[in-house]
């Protein structure tokens, strides 16, 4: 793995959210974007070097919605670059995590991804992301 990509977190209201966080970072989010497949809308916001995520369901199956029913709203996964996504899903099913997706599926951003089940991975909810080039 290279470096954390990103930081998701789970908002119920992403309009509102985006102006405390723009309010937090001093600037606005650079992206907007809804992944269908996924029921989430998304928002990307720059801090230095680092970049976090927005996400709020579109609909009520979406794991965003299950994840903020349970949970409440918060820091919903952390994501980690990686060169070559299906080496290392390969290399994490032969160490014992769980992985909840073995085909990478296309996510935000751009990118490939795969997530680790969190009770693999002590209640954090791992991303996978490959850029797609
Ligand atoms: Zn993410």
């Amino acid at each position: 793995m290279n470096k954390i990509e990103h930081i998701g977190i789970a908002v119920k209201d992403l309009e509102a959210s985006n102006l405390v966080f723009k309010k937090l970072f001093g600037a606005p989010h650079y992206k907007l974007e809804e992944v269908a497949s996924e029921g989430v809308k998304t928002s990307f916001f720059k801090v230095g070097p680092n970049k976090i995520e927005l996400l709020e369901a579109t609909r009520e199956d979406s794991p965003i919605a299950k994840y903020i029913e349970r949970k409440g709203e918060g820091i919903h996964h952390i994501a980690f670059e990686v060169e070559d996504i299906a080496k290392e899903i390969e290399r994490l099913k032969g160490e014992g995590f769980i992985v909840l997706n073995e085909t990478p599926k296309k996510g935000a951003d751009n990118k490939l991804v795969a997530f680790l089940h969190p009770k693999s991975s002590n209640g954090v909810l791992v991303e996978l992301c490959q850029e797609v080039k």
